[in-house]
């Protein structure tokens, strides 16, 4: 299937996109980009949280010396999906370095955002919202902050490759990032819950991106937000992933440990559905019409 990209403000078919093989971003990851999810609401498509992608977005650039146009990239981003004629669909903004040279003061470069429109269900599978996913305690750890800022800096994610590739390798559907005392930071593409006596809980760590399902789910579930031990996780009744892409998905085995996908787990996944559809007025403004 051709699709259209968004491209510094023009349409242009897939096909006929190109990239400069000597592109600084190819090279080091020094780029930008964002995950967001367009859904099929009685009303015509709508993007989640539009505005707060954007804004982590611009965060991300402002580290490359990028200033990003929040207002240009939406723009981007509602042309993209209509260009496509799609209501559920996974949009990815990348603003990017093209040209210019491959030193690494940037500051000279020129940069090239786009925004693809891909028809979309979860990264984790259609199947893993129903049965869950097995997450495996990585021998990998994130990238700390002081490292690299959390944010969705495409050089970030080369470690969270790496990471899901040993726990696939072993089986697993997905990597559970530890940190060296023993903390639960995230996984590799999920911030983590764990629901204990029907309380719910998210996972608090420095190093973690600060995701926007997992503040859309702190807020509808009025969850605390606290450092976890890994430790801690074996004892919980439930635990659970979040993400733009994963949505809400229960973990049905933890290392050596069967957990089932609870109650908890499993309203909480139907209600983020409900809210991200527009099947509710639990949905506080969340929803941008494309
Ligand atoms: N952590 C990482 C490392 C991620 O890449 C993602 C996906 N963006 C998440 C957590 C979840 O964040 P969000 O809910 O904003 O998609």
């Amino acid at each position: 299937m051709t699709t259209t990209l968004w491209m510094d403000g023009k349409l242009v078919s897939h096909d006929e996109a190109r990239a400069n093989p000597l592109a600084n971003t190819l090279h080091y990851g020094t780029g930008v980009f964002e995950g967001i999810r367009s859904y099929a609401t009685p009303t015509g498509p709508r993007i989640f949280r539009l505005a707060e992608h954007l804004e982590r977005m611009r965060q991300g650039a402002s580290f490359l010396g990028i200033e990003l146009d929040t207002e240009w990239l939406a723009d981007g981003c509602c042309d993209a999906l209509a260009a496509n004629e799609l209501g559920d669909a996974y949009l990815r903004p990348l603003t990017y370095f093209e040209s210019g040279g491959l030193g690494l003061d940037v500051g000279k470069l020129t940069e090239r955002s786009l925004v693809a429109a891909i028809p979309w269900t979860s990264h984790l599978g259609a199947e893993a919202r129903a049965r869950g996913i097995s997450l495996q305690t990585s021998t990998w750890r994130r990238l700390r902050a002081t490292e690299s800022p959390a944010l969705k800096l495409c050089g970030n994610y080369v470690g969270a490759v790496i990471a899901k590739k040993a726990a696939v390798d072993a089986g697993y559907d997905e990597a559970l990032y530890v940190d060296d005392h023993g903390f639960v930071c995230e996984g590799a593409a999920e911030n983590i819950f764990l629901v204990k006596n029907q309380r719910v809980t998210a996972v608090k760590h420095r190093d973690m991106l600060p995701g926007i399902t997992r503040k859309t789910i702190i807020e509808l579930a009025n969850a605390e937000e606290r450092p976890v031990t890994r430790a801690e996780l074996d004892t919980a009744d439930e635990v659970f992933v979040t993400g733009t892409s994963a949505e809400v998905t229960g973990v049905n085995r933890l290392d050596h440990r069967d957990l089932g996908v609870g109650p908890v787990t499993l309203e909480l996944s139907r209600l983020y559905d409900a809210v991200v559809r527009g099947q509710t007025e639990a949905n506080r403004g969340w929803l941008h019409a494309a």
